[in-house]
């Protein structure tokens, strides 16, 4: 174990391109460099609120103490690392937005773990970078406990992601107008540190293409690959790498789509290179099984973000991220062929990880329609997705009477069932119960493939309100409660939490909707 202070930090990304050292933290555009020099701005009273022990454990890094979480705080540099913030462009909500880039996130320096893995670690909320626009640089408590935790608990449901080290408070108060409705309001502010292989974005990518800095762009490809996709080699590399990163994508939207995680900013600013789960900010678990749920409130009119659609817009900022490169190639046909491998790779995962839920020993052409009707009959009785599937592991193979099958999984229904929905139901069930009979593997087999598909906790967005709020107070009881229970999501351990979401929480802002003030 070593400690943050006394790392010798890499700074590999810093040291291969082009950047802005002048340490000047106005905004401003940064052409022909790919990040900027900043230093994170100081804060009053930085406190440690959090730690991940065992993240910790895996980087070998030791718990810091008091002059340590300094460094966690933005407080302290030390001699070898030097922190920056990454310019990067994007598409938000389908317009091109231009310059954004690493606003309010620093990161600070490469930490190499005893297994020789390199990580970056970033502070978020440390202050203003050239990349701030009119904004503060910092974050409130609020965002980011909800950062720290649902990213830790996105790994322990084994879903791609970056990770969080620590959670901070900073001592200093942020003003956000929550519900931009002109009423802004002091909160607590913190700083949560991040660490990931890497950082960097699709929007990375579609920076140097857009100012047609083909040499930066080019350079940042074959850097990325010998860096993060060492296996890729060859003349193609470029394009069997971008074939990699839809694949990768895929993959990741297949495990959002498994256990209900709606992102609600599928920027391509907030899309990562690597296929990780990034920038947590207005999302939320499926409560009640809704394709069109958003959790952004900045997201309502079109719903582009929505649960049902973020396979499809994933395959939009591939679009953006092809485009991107397209440079690099004489022409676009390879690339575009390239791209179009997201139908295919999507609906094979998705039927496979759909076939796991259900507890099936194999997904065939049958099979389809089954998933096709289950999906349809979801979106019409609309139950909570999480209790639905764990009701379904405990279905008894001859449930056949209505009543016994609405009864079987009452505690799913947010509302009660009309005629029509009860015999949708029922007549799903049925046809499950059929095809489960034809799989040749024991019901144990199967039931073991289902408990692993289908999250049993999931952080719901009013616990996490309720954690805050106690946060805000003072208080750490349900946060630490959370912690512990997101670390174990398959079991039956935390079953206190096995619970629909409240009635109280399903207009509460925070709990269902949120804004992307953070
Ligand atoms: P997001 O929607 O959180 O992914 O952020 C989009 C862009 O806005 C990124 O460039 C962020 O760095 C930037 N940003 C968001 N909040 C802040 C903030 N409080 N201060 C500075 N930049 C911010
Ligand atoms: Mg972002």
């Amino acid at each position: 174990m070593q400690k943050l202070s006394e790392k010798e930090y890499k700074n590999e990304f810093v040291t291969a391109f082009d950047g802005d050292d002048s340490g000047d933290l106005k905004p401003r555009q940064t052409p022909g460099v790919l990040y900027s020099k900043a230093t994170p701005t100081p804060v009053k009273d930085p406190k440690l609120v959090a730690w991940s022990e065992e993240l910790a454990e895996e980087l070998g890094i030791e718990k810091p103490d008091e002059h340590d979480v300094k460094i966690l705080g933005g407080n302290l540099v030390t001699p070898t690392m030097y922190p920056y913030a990454a310019c990067y462009a994007g598409h938000q909500f389908g317009n091109w937005a231009g310059q954004l880039g690493d606003g309010r996130a620093i990161t600070l320096g490469e930490w190499e773990a005893p297994d020789g893995n390199s990580w970056e670690l970033q502070l978020k909320g440390a202050g203003p970078t050239p990349y701030s626009r009119r904004a503060d640089g910092r974050a409130v408590l609020r965002s980011s406990v909800r950062e720290y935790l649902m990213s830790e608990a996105m790994y322990y449901l084994g879903v791609p992601t970056t990770r969080a080290l620590s959670l901070v408070t900073t001592g200093e108060p942020v003003l956000r107008d929550m519900f931009y409705n002109g009423n802004a309001a002091y909160e607590p502010g913190a700083i949560v540190m991040r660490v990931s292989p890497s950082f960097l974005r699709f929007g990375n990518f579609e920076m140097p293409a857009a100012r047609k800095e083909t040499d930066n762009l080019k350079k940042l490809v074959d850097w990325t690959i010998a860096r993060y996709y060492p296996h890729i080699q060859g003349e193609d590399k470029v394009l069997t790498w971008f074939k990699e990163v839809v694949e990768r994508t895929a993959s990741l939207m297949v495990e959002w789509q498994r256990v209900g995680f709606v992102h609600g900013v599928m920027n391509t600013d907030n899309m990562s290179v690597l296929g990780l789960t990034i920038d947590y900010g207005p999302y939320s678990f499926v409560d009640d099984y809704d394709p069109y749920f958003t959790p952004n409130t900045t997201d309502l009119p079109g719903r582009r973000y929505a649960f049902g659609r973020q396979p499809s817009v994933a395959y939009w900022n591939l679009g953006c991220l092809a485009s991107a490169i397209a440079p690099l190639f004489p022409g676009t046909e390879e690339l575009v062929a390239a791209l179009e491998t997201y139908g295919d790779s999507y609906s094979r995962k998705y039927l496979a990880m759909m076939g796991n839920k259900l507890g099936l020993d194999k997904v065939k052409a049958e099979d389809v329609q089954l998933i096709k009707n289950l999906e349809e009959t979801l979106a019409t009785i609309k139950p909570d997705m999480t209790i639905f599937y764990q009701l379904l592991m405990d279905l008894p193979a001859e449930l056949a009477a209505e009543q016994d099958v609405v009864n079987h999984f009452q505690e799913s229904f947010y509302e009660e069932l009309n005629q029509e929905e009860r015999e949708k139901l029922q007549k799903l069930i049925k046809a499950y119960q059929e095809r489960i009979k034809q799989n040749t593997c024991t019901r144990e087999e199967a039931v073991k493939r289902m408990r692993q598909a289908n999250p049993r906790f999931i952080l719901r967005n009013y616990l996490l309100h309720q954690a805050i709020e106690e946060l805000e107070r003072g208080e750490n009881q349900l946060f630490l409660k959370l912690q512990e229970a997101m670390k174990d999501p398959y079991s039956r351990n935390f079953d206190e939490f096995f619970a629909k979401r409240p009635d109280w929480a399903s207009k509460k802002a925070g709990c269902s909707m949120l804004s992307c003030s953070s």
